[in-house]
């Protein structure tokens, strides 16, 4: 039922941490799992693991196995990225931006949407953590992926004209350097995309810790609200947002699935969002901007 996650490791450790988003250091507890927890921030509301397994640590986690999970529903999440780019009006961003427009997709894994955005001549390329993942997706795609964490890489600045991210930022333990790293990357008045599951959504609160996403490998759960207050405070505007997954397959008879994902959609309270933001011509970004 949950999403693929490793659980942690014997040995691995664990570091306090303050809320990315309001820098506040209080915490009560949210939901407690065997071997993790969610804390939620009594300043903000904001929910994460704290304390939080160390960066190197999570790094660790994305191995051979989770290539072959990628590769074993590569189409499946090809589809669920098409679909979403598609709420967020994708293809009309596409045709306002001039040729030689390049792209990144940070957490590609096997270089799919990192090919998809060549054939429709983008200069695009992937950053992905799994070494794995990306020597499958270089041999099997012949695309550019980076390997390693996007802090790592130190790409140029100003140099994207989009940056998607699909089911990533709730994997970092820094979502406010991440995204300021994004926005430093990008050409001012380029586009972020950014994809993650929904924690003020129907199916959050209907399953609390059985929910698909309330797993080890999520370190942050955002709501709509407060993944827009991060991205903002990272020196983006906000454009346009949407949710999908009212419920997930197998939880209800066809005939209610449909017509609960259907009013999710509409209405926002399906348990995976995503969000459009654009990084202004002239950009400041917030010092509350957390993590760091
Ligand atoms: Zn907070």
């Amino acid at each position: 039922m949950k999403t693929y996650f490793k659980p942690p490791r014997p040995g691995e450790t664990s570091v306090a941490a303050a809320c990315p988003i309001c820098g506040c250091y209080t915490v009560r507890q949210f939901w407690r799992l065997p071997e993790y927890s969610f804390q939620r921030c009594t300043g903000c509301g904001h929910v994460y693991q704290n304390p939080r397994p160390s960066p190197l640590d999570l790094v660790e986690r994305y191995d051979e196995d989770y290539k072959q999970y990628e590769v074993d529903n590569a189409d499946n999440f090809f589809n669920l990225m098409r679909l979403g780019l598609d709420d967020v009006g994708f293809s009309g961003l596409e045709a306002s931006l001039p040729p030689g427009k390049r792209a990144l997709d940070v957490g590609c894994a096997t270089g799919m949407l990192v090919a998809a955005l060549e054939k429709r001549g983008w200069q695009a390329e992937g950053v992905e953590v799994c070494q794995a993942s990306a020597d499958y997706g270089r041999a099997t795609r012949g695309v550019t992926i980076h390997v390693g964490t996007l802090d790592s890489l130190h790409l140029p600045a100003a140099s994207f004209d989009l940056v998607h991210s699909s089911h990533v930022i709730e994997h970092v333990s820094e979502p406010g350097a991440f995204l300021r790293e994004m926005h430093r990357i990008l050409k001012p008045g380029g586009y972020l995309v950014c994809a993650t599951p929904n924690l003020a959504s129907y199916q959050a609160r209907r399953f609390g810790t059985e929910w698909r996403s309330a797993i080890a490998d999520h370190v942050h759960l955002f709501s709509l609200r407060s993944l827009r207050r991060l991205i903002r405070q990272c020196g983006f505007q906000p454009l346009r947002h949407k949710t999908w997954g009212g419920i997930a397959l197998g939880l209800a008879p066809p005939r209610r699935k449909a017509c609960l994902d259907r009013w999710a959609k509409r209405l926002g309270f399906g348990d995976v969002q995503i969000q459009l933001a654009r990084k202004p011509l002239v950009s400041g970004i917030s010092r509350r901007s957390g993590g760091g």
